[in-house]
C-alpha cells in the first residue's frame, strides 16, 4: 500500500473512461434472467439483450434439471477433471456434445473463453500457420497470443483476403495451417460463409475451426449450428462453443473434433489441466437442455419467426439494420452519442437494450444491438417495436420523416 502514484494512476484512467463515455456500468437485475426482467429499482423491463436465445437461462425445465443434478452429484468437486473431478454426468455431456454437433469426441471447459485459451498451444507450433479472422473472439485472440505459430489475419468474411494468405503461409513453407473463424459474429449478426472456407481449406491443404458461441443450439435446420446452417456438418475439424448462451446460460465451454485432438487436449490444455471441473449441476442442465432441442425444434423455430418478424417491422418504421438473418439485429444509429441518448430513452420507456461504438465497433457505425430469443411474446415485440418508434421520433432518426 505504499505505491499511492500507482492507485492515483488507476483513478486517472477510470475518469478518463468516464469521461470518454467508454465507461461500462454495471445493470443489475433483481429477477431471473428473461424476456422480461426486475431491475433494482422495481422496474419490470423487456430484456432485448441478453445471449439468452432459446430462452432457457431462467426457465423453470431448466432450473430443474440443475436442481436435480445439484442433488444426485452435490455442489463441487473441488478438483481438476483428472485428479477426481470427472462424474459419469461429464462424461454423458461431452458424448451427448458430440453427437449433436456430429463429432468424434468433446472436451469440457469452465468457459468457451477457457476452450479458446487452451486450444492453440498444445497443437500447433512455431512451423504452423493460424489463419484467423480479423475480427474473431477476444478469447481466440488471446489463445493464439499464447501459441507460438504465426499469425496471419484475413479481413472480416473476405474470402478473397482468406485466400491470399493461404497462399502466403503456404509459400513461407508452414507444415500446418488452420483457418480459423466465429460461426457467427457478434456484432453484426454476420455468419461466416463455412461452404467457401471448407473449399479454400481442401484447395490448400488447411485446418478448419469454428467458434460457435452465438450459433450452437439454434443455426441450422435442427439447431446443430453455423456448419448445418452452411451445409458442412463433419466437414470442420474443431468446434468452440459455450454452454453459456443459448444452451442454458450458466457458464461453461467446449471443444470438440477427431478423437486424437480431444485427447492431445485432455493431456496438454493448461485451463483444462489447472483449473477446477465444471460444477455437476451445469453438466446435468446442460444435457436435458441438448435433450430438449434435440426432440424438439420448437424453440429455434420460435427464435427464427420473432427474429423475422422484427427485423421486417423495424425497417418497415424506418430504421436501419444490418441485413441477415440472425438474432442478432444491429438497429444502426451511427453517431455515438445518438447511439447512448437512444438506449437511455429506451430504458425510459421500459425496454434493456446496449449501445455499441467505436472502438467496439467502427467509427461513425454506433449501434444498439438487439438480441431476440424464442421467450419474447409477440405482444412483448409489439411493446418495444412501439418504443423504438416512439424514440426514433423523438430524436428524429426514422427514414420515413
Ligand atoms: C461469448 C463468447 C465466448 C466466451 O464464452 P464464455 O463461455 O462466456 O467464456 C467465446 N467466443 C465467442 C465468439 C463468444 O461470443
Amino acid at each position: 500500500m505504499s505505491d499511492q502514484a500507482f492507485y492515483s494512476g488507476l483513478q486517472s484512467k477510470l475518469e478518463t473512461l468516464r469521461s470518454d463515455g467508454l465507461f461500462k456500468p454495471e445493470r443489475v437485475i433483481a429477477s431471473r434472467q428473461g424476456s422480461e426482467v426486475v431491475s433494482q429499482d422495481g422496474r419490470t423491463l423487456i430484456n432485448m439483450c441478453a445471449n439468452n436465445y432459446l430462452g432457457l437461462s431462467g426457465d423453470e425445465q431448466t432450473s430443474q434439471a440443475a436442481a436435480a443434478a445439484l442433488e444426485k452429484y452435490g455442489y463441487g468437486l473441488s478438483s481438476v477433471r483428472f485428479i477426481c473431478g470427472t462424474q459419469t454426468v461429464h462424461k454423458e455431456l461431452e458424448q451427448k456434445l458430440s453427437e449433436f454437433l456430429g463429432t468424434e469426441d468433446t472436451i469440457l471447459y469452465a468457459a468457451a473463453f477457457d476452450a479458446n485459451g487452451g486450444v492453440f498451444e498444445p497443437l500447433f507450433d512455431e512451423n504452423d500457420a493460424i489463419i484467423s479472422d480479423a475480427l474473431n473472439h477476444a478469447s481466440i485472440i488471446d489463445g493464439v497470443r499464447l501459441c507460438k505459430a504465426a499469425r496471419y489475419r484475413y479481413a472480416n468474411n473476405d474470402m478473397a483476403d482468406l485466400e491470399k494468405q493461404l497462399v502466403a503461409a503456404t509459400e513461407a513453407g508452414k507444415r500446418h495451417k488452420i483457418i480459423v473463424t466465429d460461426g457467427v459474429f457478434s456484432m453484426d449478426g454476420t455468419i461466416a460463409q463455412l461452404d467457401k472456407i471448407v473449399e479454400l481449406a481442401e484447395k490448400y491443404g488447411a485446418l478448419t475451426m469454428i467458434d460457435e458461441s452465438h450459433a450452437s443450439g439454434f443455426m441450422g435446420k435442427t439447431g446443430r449450428g453455423t456448419h448445418e446452417h452452411c451445409g458442412v456438418i463433419g466437414k470442420i475439424d474443431i468446434i468452440t462453443g459455450t454452454l453459456g448462451k443459448a444452451l442454458g446460460g450458466a457458464m461453461g465451454g467446449f471443444t470438440s473434433g477427431r478423437k486424437e485432438v480431444i485427447e492431445t487436449l485432455r493431456q496438454k490444455s493448461r485451463p483444462y489441466l489447472f483449473s477446477n471441473t465444471l460444477a455437476p449441476m451445469i453438466a446435468g442442465a446442460s444435457l436435458a437442455v441438448l435433450d430438449r432441442i434435440s426432440k424438439s425444434t420448437e424453440l429455434r423455430d420460435r427464435l427464427h419467426e420473432n427474429t423475422a418478424y422484427f427485423r421486417k417491422e423495424i425497417e418497415r418504421i424506418g430504421f436501419t439494420i444490418k441485413p441477415g438473418t440472425h438474432p442478432v439485429v444491429p438497429v444502426m444509429l451511427f453517431e455515438a452519442p445518438i447511439a447512448q441518448k437512444f438506449a437511455a430513452r429506451m430504458f425510459e420507456l421500459g425496454v434493456l437494450l446496449s449501445g455499441f461504438f467505436y472502438p467496439v465497433v467502427p467509427m461513425g457505425q454506433a449501434r444498439v444491438r438487439v438480441q431476440l430469443s424464442a421467450a419474447h411474446t409477440r405482444e412483448q415485440l409489439d411493446t418495444v417495436l412501439k418504443a423504438f418508434e416512439q424514440a426514433g421520433k423523438e430524436l428524429g432518426i426514422l427514414k420515413n420523416n
